[in-house]
């Protein structure tokens, strides 16, 4: 790991007035979820347009549903690592306003981050399709015990969809606007384990830049967009960022 990384991105965390972090799959995969687009991910087992698109959900939900009960017991037995930890501290030293994640799995929250905003919505909870009746997981996973792979409201037998964005499904544009706002307002971001393949979310890291802000860019392997970032940490987010908090507590002198 490259210590000089690590200094210089604590001394941006310093100068800068407000910090944003953007935040992909990458961050969890040392969660033990792994992500998707990489060697063996889902979308090389599934095709995302027959497993993860809205349109194949309104008429085969039950392939959705095929592809989320491999998933889920990893979501649901997934802790947040070292990585979510250091952005839970960061925002407690006042130096992290917010995380835009483009994960649906709660680790930010279960880390202690106060203020996430989840581009992608979450699976902790569902809808019915036709009445538009709210669920939680416990009632989706027990409306889906009966060897009925998708669960369906008793009332109406409506498909339930959790609230994740699946592909051509639009983003809440309450979420996007109010991320777009925070992009703009910071004048760092911390984009981790994003491959920056995924629009709207891709297309964050132009608002803080366009009002001169920095980037700094965490994953393993370089990124599409790494010639608009002012710094590339390469390494696992878990090992990378808690160094990076650290640093940066040395020098404000509270370590
Ligand atoms: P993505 O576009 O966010 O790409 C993941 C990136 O993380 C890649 O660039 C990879 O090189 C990097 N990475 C992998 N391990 C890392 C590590 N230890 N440290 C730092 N970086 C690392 O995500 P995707 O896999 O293309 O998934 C697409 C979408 O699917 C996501 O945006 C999300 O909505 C959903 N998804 C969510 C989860 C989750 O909630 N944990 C997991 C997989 C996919």
């Amino acid at each position: 790991m490259n210590e000089d990384c690590i200094q210089k991105a604590a001394q941006m965390i310093l100068e800068a007035s407000q910090v944003v972090a953007l935040t992909g799959a990458g961050i969890s995969v040392e969660s033990g979820i792994p992500d998707f687009r990489s060697p063996g991910g889902l979308w090389t087992r599934y095709d995302p347009l027959l497993y993860g698109s809205y349109e194949s959900f309104l008429s085969h939900p039950e392939r959705f549903w095929e592809m989320a009960k491999e998933l889920n017991p990893t979501l649901e037995n997934a802790y947040p690592n070292a990585a979510h930890y250091a952005l839970a501290e960061l925002e407690e030293l006042g130096k992290c306003k917010a995380v835009i994640t483009q994960n649906i799995d709660d680790l930010h929250q279960r880390a202690g981050s106060s203020l996430v905003l989840e581009l992608h919505g979450t699976h902790r909870t569902g809808h019915c399709m036709i009445c538009h009746r709210l669920f939680t997981l416990d009632e989706m996973h027990e409306l889906s015990h009966n060897n009925e792979i998708v669960p369906r409201h008793l009332e109406d037998g409506g498909a339930i969809k959790p609230d994740v964005v699946l592909f051509g499904e639009p983003l809440s544009a309450l979420m996007l606007s109010k991320s777009a706002e925070l992009a703009a307002s910071s004048d760092l971001m911390l984009i981790i384990g994003c491959s920056l393949e995924v629009y709207p979310a891709a297309g964050l890291p132009a608002y803080t830049k366009r009002r001169n802000g920095k980037l700094i860019i965490f994953n393993i392997v370089p990124t599409y967009d790494e010639d608009e970032a002012d710094l590339v940490c390469y390494g696992n987010a878990g090992e990378v960022l808690p160094q990076v908090v650290e640093g940066y507590k040395r020098l404000v002198g509270i370590i």
